[in-house]
């Protein structure tokens, strides 16, 4: 099969030929339609995230029609329509796993990360991993919603009930969970990157009823502020704008080291927490709700072979949606 490859660290990814993959006794062998490009993957790329198997496949927002089946799959016949997200695997026994708490699973696996993900033609994943994908999306508009939606809806949990609610980086995340908040009658504060109006007009949109840079205060006081820019010096800022009690979540699985701040921008119970992940609960509460809202995603398509353009576009954030590799 053609797969888009990640032989070492810091360099563009490899178009080439490499076996199919052959699916274990829980596993499903999928032909990929559609897989989500994510900031997490150039963090991958870029030796931020430490433990990838290599050489990898990245992606983790893998959309795709089961093609065979391991012998103990019983969720899933062949031609279904299936979902792979990031967690690809936990253990099942610890006590993260048997509190509802997987997503903090020491021995976790993850998908194009320590398992081969979804940046080819095929690929392999435990069905009890995979969701089934909603009719109302394409393969491509269905694709963003596995990671963006998914760790968008998390964080947006973690955010509480705020009222008015601060987003930080209005990219493929922010894009979704502005538009839940909003059907769940919140306000929505966005902040780009300084000078960005082509970002801030995407977000108004959407709903968002103040849009402007990072370096500006919030005009309202926020009830939470989620955090989705891998940028550390984000988190004094949003705790400056957030009222007291409220919550800043840091949504990134990376971020650049947070600068010191005084005590009493968080004073006042205010809270800075992190999202890790996500639990198949999550995925599957998302999924529900994101055809009720409904949530339209905007899949920016790129060919498979076009990949290292797609995480280029990405990190010189020239994109207004979700980047999608289609094969
Ligand atoms: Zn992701
Ligand atoms: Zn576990």
């Amino acid at each position: 099969m053609r797969a888009m490859v990640l032989d070492a660290w810091v360099r563009p990814l490899q178009s080439t030929t490499v076996a199919d993959p052959a699916p274990g006794p829980d596993q499903v062998l999928i032909r990929v339609s559609a897989c989500a490009v994510c900031r997490t993957d150039l963090h991958v790329m870029d030796g931020e995230l430490t433990e990838p198997k290599l050489p990898l496949i990245l992606g983790h927002e893998i959309v795709g029609r089961v093609t065979a089946l391991g012998t103990n799959v019983a969720r899933f016949a062949i031609g279904d329509r299936v979902g792979v997200p990031w967690l690809g695997w936990t253990c099942g026994e610890c006590q993260f796993c048997r509190t509802g708490r997987e997503n903090l699973c020491a021995d976790a696996r993850f998908t194009g990360y320590q398992i081969d993900g979804g940046y080819a033609e095929y690929t392999v994943a435990d069905q009890r991993f995979c969701f089934a994908i909603p009719d109302a999306y394409t393969d491509a508009e269905a694709a963003p919603l596995l990671c963006a939606g998914l760790i968008g809806y998390r964080s947006l949990r973690m955010a509480g009930d705020a009222r008015r609610l601060g987003l930080y980086g209005f990219g493929a995340a922010a894009h979704i969970i502005a538009q839940v908040a909003r059907w769940e009658g919140r306000q929505i504060y966005a902040f780009t990157s300084p000078g960005d109006s082509e970002a801030q007009s995407f977000a108004r949109g959407l709903g968002a009823i103040w849009a402007g840079g990072s370096d500006q205060p919030s005009p309202e006081p926020l009830d939470a502020a989620i955090i989705f820019a891998p940028v550390g010096p984000l988190v004094p800022a949003a705790l400056r704008s957030t009222e007291r009690g409220g919550t800043v979540v840091c949504a990134g699985i990376h971020m650049s080291p947070i600068p010191s701040f005084p005590y009493d921008i968080l004073w006042g119970e205010r809270v800075v927490r992190s999202v890790a992940n996500l639990t198949r609960r999550d995925g599957e509460e998302f999924l529900r709700l994101a055809p009720q809202v409904p949530v339209r995603t905007r899949p920016l398509s790129y060919p498979l072979d076009q990949a290292n353009q797609a995480l280029d576009d990405l990190r010189a954030g020239r994109l207004q949606g979700a980047a999608v590799l289609t094969t």
